[in-house]
């Protein structure tokens, strides 16, 4: 049977960062997705926002790898020419409890590392976007947005010349443990069986589901699987903001959001919508709750302008109206695998903290 050094499986941000990191780290990589090309799922399906680090609990994971890997991004996009722009977000006030929020908005940023951010008044606020509507508001000026896709084809492209190989239609459906490492069957055209040393399991929303056929795991160590859609409607023409436009965050979520892409779309959301099965339709009548929302901050939005855009799937590890969860990085101290690592939960602001998750997969990697 063929032995390879490492096996991430799922080609999606997460795993093209950390199949980078171990073949930069001169690790033997092969990357196995189920699907027919990188990035399918999630990470073409989501804001395309570098985040800052604002509201994430202090010193969890999600904080710490989304300051991290903000700032690695940055630095990553300038230098391989990956398509972005550090546009800046307005956190926009429309009353006077909301105004009181953003000091402790601003508290939970300076305390995650989050650096310029600055409280204005509603005179400024419209000097810089003069259609806004708001009565104070929070600019974050380390936010911005970036083509997801160049992002994953150059993570990809640093991967394959260190070294590391994608191999696509190549779905992982079991593993079990081995004397000095995994064994996984993969599925497709051409079903196989290999042994890896380090197997990453970066499945994204089926990563709960490929760890329990995983033997050796004991069940209790594996999360369930949850799915939160987001929905995304677009506006027609230009966008009338050139920065990103978010509410005051409501309990359990951000609000229905104002998001640009680096062509100029304007597009509102993602909202929340638990299902039960992976469906990416968007129903056009989850209209009727947006505008209502964007009008607090926009009340210019016409009847009629917003679209049924797209959706995505948030994949979570506890179910509706459970205290959220942060990333999970699961190494063989946990689960008994050694050389196992799974992913579990990697939403968002997951696009931002790849190139920081895989830095720490390298280190969970280094100490089992
Ligand atoms: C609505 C929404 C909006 C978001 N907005 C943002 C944002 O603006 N900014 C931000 O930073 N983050 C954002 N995120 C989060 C971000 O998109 C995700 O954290 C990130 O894309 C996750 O990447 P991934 O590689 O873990 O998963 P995925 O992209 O889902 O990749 C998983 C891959 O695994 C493959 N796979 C599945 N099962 C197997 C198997 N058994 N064998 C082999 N391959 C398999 C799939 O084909 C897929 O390619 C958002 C998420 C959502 C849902």
């Amino acid at each position: 049977m063929e032995t390879v050094d490492c096996v991430v499986a799922g080609a999606g941000v997460v795993g093209l960062a950390v199949a980078r990191a171990l073949a930069l780290a001169g690790r033997e990589v092969l990357i196995l997705d189920a699907a027919e090309g990188i990035g399918t799922e999630t990470s073409s399906r989501n804001s395309e926002v570098i985040h800052a680090g604002i509201y994430y609990p202090a010193g969890s994971l999600m904080a710490r790898s989304c300051v991290a890997g903000r700032r690695l991004l940055y630095a990553y996009c300038a230098e391989k020419g990956v398509p972005h722009r550090n546009c800046g977000k307005l956190i926009a006030a429309t009353n006077a409890q909301e105004d009181a929020m953003l000091a402790g908005i601003k508290r939970r940023a300076e305390a995650n590392g989050v650096e310029g951010m600055q409280v204005l008044t509603a005179a400024e606020a419209t000097a810089l976007e003069p259609h806004l509507n708001c009565t104070s508001a929070l600019l974050s000026a380390s936010t911005g947005i970036i083509d997801s896709h160049a992002f994953m084809l150059a993570l990809q492209g640093d991967a394959e010349n260190a070294g590391a190989m994608p191999v696509f239609h190549s779905p992982v459906e079991r593993g079990r443990r081995v004397s000095g490492g995994i064994e996984i069957d993969v599925g497709g055209a051409e079903p196989m069986s290999l042994r890896c040393r380090l197997l990453v399991n970066s499945a994204g929303l089926h990563a709960p589901g490929f760890a329990q056929r995983i033997e050796g795991i004991p069940a209790d160590r594996v999360p369930g699987s949850y799915y939160a859609k987001g929905n995304y409607f677009t506006l027609a023409g230009r966008s009338p903001f050139s920065r990103l436009i978010y509410p005051v965050p409501v309990p359990g979520g951000l609000g229905v959001h104002l998001t640009i892409d680096l062509g100029g779309q304007a597009r509102f959301g993602p909202d929340v919508e638990w299902i039960d099965t992976i469906d990416y339709t968007v129903d056009p009548h989850r209209a009727d709750g947006f505008y209502a929302a964007v009008r607090k901050y926009w009340p210019a939005l016409k009847d009629g302008a917003l679209q049924p855009g797209y959706a995505g799937i948030r994949p979570k590890i506890v179910p509706k109206g459970a205290p959220a969860q942060d990333f999970v990085v699961q190494g063989s101290q946990t689960h008994g695998v050694p050389g196992l690592i799974n992913l579990f939960g990697i939403e968002s602001p997951g696009l931002t903290a790849a190139l920081a998750i895989a830095e720490h997969v390298l280190e969970v990697a280094a100490t089992g």
